[in-house]
């Protein structure tokens, strides 16, 4: 089951919730309730591409995409 990673903009807190892919999202900060919230799914990705491009250990995570690292 995967885990998705929120950050609440009102309030700061990060929270993950289990959820199947039929659930819906949340809506709501389980602190403060406000609507205002961020899924990181998006920012992990980015990450991923960051440390791909980023040349040396890349693992061939980048799937030759790195252009540096000669694992393509
Ligand atoms: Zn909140």
């Amino acid at each position: 089951m995967p885990t998705y990673d929120y950050r609440c903009k009102n309030c700061d807190s990060f929270f993950s919730i289990d959820k199947s892919m039929n659930d819906p999202h949340p809506e709501n900060c389980p602190s403060c309730s406000d609507t205002d919230i961020n899924r990181l799914w998006d920012n992990i990705q980015l990450k991923g591409e960051e440390k791909g491009s980023g040349g040396k250990n890349c693992g061939g995570s980048c799937s030759g995409n790195c252009g540096s690292c000669g694992c393509g």
